[in-house]
């Protein structure tokens, strides 16, 4: 069977630009992708044709010689080519679509055509634990975080002294290799080098064939004031080393806060127990707080209830995203005293007769309580 002249097969005049042809391709691609006619014999040879028409004619060297020649110029069974590999079969597949369906494969990574995979490095988690006090207002700290540098014995090239690394004959060195899934050739990372490329016969002893020693560095850290629990702060550029010349990874702290002993923090506002005698708690007064800067206080109200809760206003925190700083939340908890001598439980006693002289006005919660239960059981 004579073969259909390239331009021919995908739509296109003899003068049309690399764009225009990579569109006609793109678009017969597309409609006769095996995909999406899993039962069609007809569309497989359709698809065959316009990639072969695509790959010959998106390469300049080839383009020429079938204009000059026709295909006899391209076809390497008809003696006239040597026109590169992979233009016969389907080798060539993932080739010829790199840069139509790169993005379809998750090869858009690559580090240029053909070359060995290239690999950012890995990230690290790095938890550092602070008090309320430096969370709130912030400070400087230095952190020792691992490091590598390059091997000193083998010079980062993994191989012991006097030896050397060789391409790998798996994937020739491309750190790729192509997997036949049917009519699909997909490209995967060389499973023997691991994307490198190479393989190292003698391993460098002192590296273990990384080419590269992890040491541990000094690194400063400026915590924010404001900084929550959990959050983090990166430092780019400082996590594991890229591999076959990519990007570091970056450094992540993650900030944990230790529990503080007087207050509990809720974003912006805090909160905190404040423990009233029941004297005070009857009569009134200043009271004194502790805050995260310095002391406040403010007015209890004669006849303060247990549970009852007092809002200092901008006494909370500023968050690193917040404009203002949170209130403080002051819980009242009335204390029953104990360990009482004579004399104070004498005079509670008659306190006590006074108070009950004086009836159910001077404890509200009783009446309504005892109300309560009387209804109970009628
Ligand atoms: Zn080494
Ligand atoms: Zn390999």
């Amino acid at each position: 069977m004579a073969k259909r002249d390239f331009y021919e097969i995908l739509g296109v005049a003899k003068n049309a630009s690399d764009e225009e042809i990579k569109k006609a391709y793109r678009k017969l691609a597309m409609k006769y992708h095996p995909d999406r006619n899993p039962d069609s014999k007809g569309a497989e040879e359709k698809f065959k044709e316009v990639k072969e028409a695509y790959e010959m004619l998106s390469d300049a060297g080839k383009r020429e010689a079938y204009d000059r020649y026709g295909h006899a110029g391209v076809d390497p069974n008809m003696g006239g080519g040597g026109f590169g590999a992979g233009a016969g079969g389907f080798g060539g597949f993932s080739d010829a679509f790199g840069d139509i369906f790169g993005d379809i494969f998750g090869q858009s990574a690559r580090g240029g055509r053909g070359g060995p995979q290239v690999y950012r490095g890995a990230d690290l988690r790095y938890n550092l634990e602070i008090t309320l006090e430096q969370a709130a207002h912030g400070f400087d700290t230095t952190i020792r975080v691992p490091s590598w540098s390059e091997c000193e014995t083998c010079h980062g090239s993994g191989a012991k002294p006097g030896t050397s690394p060789t391409t790998c004959g798996t994937c020739g060195g491309h750190g790729q290799v192509r997997m036949q899934q049917g009519f699909f050739s997909i490209q995967q990372t060389c499973p023997k080098c691991h994307g490198t490329g190479k393989i190292i016969p003698t391993p460098c002893t002192s590296c273990s064939g990384t080419g590269r020693i992890k040491k541990n560095k000094t690194l400063e850290v400026k915590i924010p004031a404001g900084i929550d629990d959990g959050m983090r702060i990166r430092s780019s550029g400082n996590g594991e080393p890229g591999m076959n010349g990519g990007p570091p990874g970056d450094l992540y702290v993650e900030v944990r806060i230790k529990q503080h002993p007087v207050f509990q923090r809720d974003g912006d506002d805090l909160h905190c127990e404040i423990p009233i005698s029941f004297a005070k708690a009857a009569l009134g007064g200043e009271v004194e707080v502790p805050t995260l800067n310095g002391k406040a206080s403010f007015t209890l109200p004669e006849g303060t209830q247990s549970g009852k809760t007092f809002r200092l206003r901008s006494k909370g925190i500023k968050g690193v995203r917040s404009g203002y700083a949170g209130d403080l939340f002051c819980h009242v908890v009335v204390e029953t005293p104990v360990k009482l001598t004579d004399r104070q439980k004498e005079l509670l006693q008659e306190f006590e007769q006074l108070t009950t002289a004086g009836g159910s006005k001077h404890s509200p919660h009783s009446k309504s309580w005892k109300d309560k239960v009387k209804e109970f059981f009628e």
